[in-house]
C-alpha cells in the first residue's frame, strides 16, 4: 500500500521530470453492464478514455511478437486468466485508462456530489462527524484523507483514531503501532457507518492496520461479525508485485517490442515479467520524445525478490539499499526510499533485459531513467468470493477487490454495493430515489 492516500493502487509515479507513470492498475476493463454504464459515464466527463494499443504475446524464448489477431483460440484460452485478462478481451472490446492517469477515476469519485437525503418515512441518521447540515459526500471529499489507526464502537458509532497529527499531515504510512484511544494519537472524530476498504486493516504490522476495540475497557472486538472478517482476512497473505517504469529517448532508439507492439503479455523463459506496455502510448499523456515504458513482474519474482530482500541474501543486499534497516509494517522489508528504489529498479531491468533480449537475439537500448515500485500487498491472493460484507446493525462494511477478486472492475461493483449499504443503514438515498 505504501503512502495513505485516496487512488491506492492506481496511484501513479511522477518522476524528476515531471512526468506520470502508471505504475499500479494499468487498464480497466468494463465487461460487466454496471461497469460499461460507469465506463460511459466516465468518458462523458472526461476523466476516462478508449486505450486501443497494438497488443500481443511476445515470447521470450524466441524473441518474436504475436498480435492479438494472430493468436491462435487454443492460445487465447490458455492466456485467460493472465493479467486481468487482457488478452480474453475481444478486438472490439477497448481498453479504458484514466485521464490524465490511473489515478483520475478514484479522484473523480471523491468529487463533491449531489447531497443525500433522507429517506421518506426514515429518521436521517446523526452526521455529526460529516459536519450537521453539510452534504455528506461533499463532507468526506473535502476531509484531508485520513489514516484509520484504532476505531471503536461504543453508543451505536465508530469513535476513530489515526497517528498523531504531523504524521497525518505528512501523508506517510506509519507503520503497524496503533494507538489505542484519543490520548495516544490523532483524533478523527465519531462516525456514524465505517467502510473498510482494504484488507490490510486485518492485519497486525501492516501499514493499514487497525486496532478494533468494543465499548467495555478492554473488548478486544466490537462484534462478532467483524471478528469473523478479521480471522478471514487475517489468515491469506496477498500477492506483492514489483513495477518497473522506463524511459527512452524515442528518436533515438528503437520500440522495447517487436513488431511495432505497444504492450505485450510476456510469455516463455525466464516467468520474471508478465506485462510491458508503453505508458506513453495511452491517450492523454503527455508527449515528451521520450517513450515511456512500464513492466510487471509476476507475483512468483516478485515474492522470490522480497523473500531475498527480508533475510538480506544477494537479493536483498541489491534491493535493501544502502538504508538497509527493515521499515516498520512492511514485513521485514526496508523502507521504500530513494536507495531502495533506484537498487531495486536496477535489479529489475537487468531481468527484464535478459528476457526481451531473448538469448542474445535482441539488442536493447540503455534506459535514460528506471524507477520502482514495491507492491507488497498487490493482489488478493484468496477473494472472499463476496461482492462486499456489511453488517447494518454494527453499522460498517467492507469492499475491495480483497471481496470478489476482479482487479478494478470488481473493486469498483464492490464498492458501489458497500455505498448502497451504508446509504440504506443511514436512512439515505439520493434526491430523487425515493
Ligand atoms: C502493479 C499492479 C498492476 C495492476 N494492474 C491492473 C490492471 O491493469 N487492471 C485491473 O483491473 N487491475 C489491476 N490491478 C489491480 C487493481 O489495482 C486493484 O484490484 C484495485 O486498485 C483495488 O482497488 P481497492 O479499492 O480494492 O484497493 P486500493 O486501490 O488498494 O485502495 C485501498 C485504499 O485504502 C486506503 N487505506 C488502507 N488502509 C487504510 C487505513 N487504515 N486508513 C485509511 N485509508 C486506508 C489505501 O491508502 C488505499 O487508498 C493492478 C494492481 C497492481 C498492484
Amino acid at each position: 500500500m505504501g503512502r495513505i492516500a485516496p487512488g491506492g493502487r492506481t496511484s501513479p509515479r511522477i518522476d524528476a521530470d515531471g512526468y506520470s507513470f502508471d505504475i499500479g492498475a494499468q487498464f480497466l476493463r468494463a465487461t460487466s453492464p454496471a461497469m460499461r454504464r460507469w465506463a460511459r459515464e466516465w468518458v462523458q466527463a472526461g476523466v476516462l478514455a478508449e486505450w486501443r494499443p497494438v497488443l500481443g504475446l511476445y515470447d521470450t524464448t524466441s524473441g518474436t511478437l504475436r498480435r492479438r489477431e494472430q493468436l491462435s483460440q487454443q492460445e487465447l484460452d490458455t492466456a485467460a486468466g493472465s493479467f486481468f485478462g487482457v488478452l480474453s478481451s475481444s478486438p472490439d472490446e477497448p481498453l479504458f485508462v484514466g485521464l490524465p492517469s490511473m489515478a483520475a477515476l478514484p479522484a473523480h469519485l471523491l468529487r463533491p456530489q449531489q447531497p443525500l437525503q433522507p429517506l421518506q418515512g426514515q429518521e436521517p441518521g446523526p452526521v455529526s462527524a460529516l459536519g450537521a447540515g453539510e452534504p455528506a459526500a461533499a463532507a468526506v471529499a473535502a476531509a484531508a484523507w485520513p489514516q484509520v489507526q484504532s476505531a471503536r464502537l461504543a453508543e451505536g458509532r465508530w469513535w476513530l483514531t489515526g497517528p498523531p497529527p504531523q504524521q497525518q499531515a505528512d501523508g506517510m504510512a506509519a507503520g503497524g503501532g496503533a494507538s489505542s484511544g484519543a490520548g495516544g494519537g490523532g483524533w478523527l472524530g465519531v462516525f456514524d457507518a465505517l467502510v473498510l476498504a482494504d484488507s490490510q486493516m486485518a492485519r497486525p504490522g501492516a501499514p493499514g492496520h487497525i486496532s478494533f476495540q468494543g465499548a467495555e475497557a478492554g473488548s478486544p472486538q466490537p462484534c462478532a461479525s467483524l471478528s469473523m472478517l478479521l480471522g478471514r482476512l487475517g489468515s491469506s497473505r496477498p500477492a506483492p508485485l514489483l513495477s518497473l517504469a522506463l524511459s527512452w529517448d524515442g528518436t533515438a532508439h528503437g520500440p522495447l517490442l517487436p513488431g511495432g507492439a505497444q504492450a505485450a503479455l510476456l510469455a516463455g523463459g525466464g516467468g520474471a515479467f508478465q506485462w510491458l506496455a508503453e505508458d506513453s502510448s495511452k491517450p492523454g499523456r503527455s508527449s515528451s520524445g521520450l517513450s515511456r515504458w512500464v513492466a510487471i513482474t509476476t507475483t512468483e519474482f516478485a515474492a522470490e525478490l522480497l523473500r531475498e530482500a527480508a533475510a538480506g541474501g544477494s537479493g536483498g543486499g541489491a534491493v535493501a539499499g544502502a538504508a538497509g534497516a527493515p521499515g516498520k509494517g512492511t514485513g521485514g522489508l526496508p523502507p521504500q526510499d530513494a536507495t531502495y528504489r533506484v537498487n531495486l529498479a536496477e535489479r529489475l531491468w537487468a531481468a527484464l533485459r535478459t528476457e526481451l533480449s531473448a538469448g542474445g537475439r535482441r539488442e536493447l537500448p540503455t534506459p535514460v531513467r528506471l524507477s520502482a515500485q514495491r507492491w507488497g500487498s498487490a493482489l488478493p491472493s484468496a477473494p472472499l468470493g463476496q461482492l462486499a460484507v456489511c453488517d447494518e446493525a454494527a453499522r460498517w462494511a467492507a469492499c475491495g477487490d480483497f471481496c470478489a477478486g476482479g482487479g478494478l472492475q470488481g473493486a469498483a461493483e464492490s464498492g458501489a454495493a458497500a455505498a448502497e449499504a451504508v446509504m440504506a443503514m443511514l436512512g439515505l438515498g439520493l434526491e430523487g430515489e425515493r
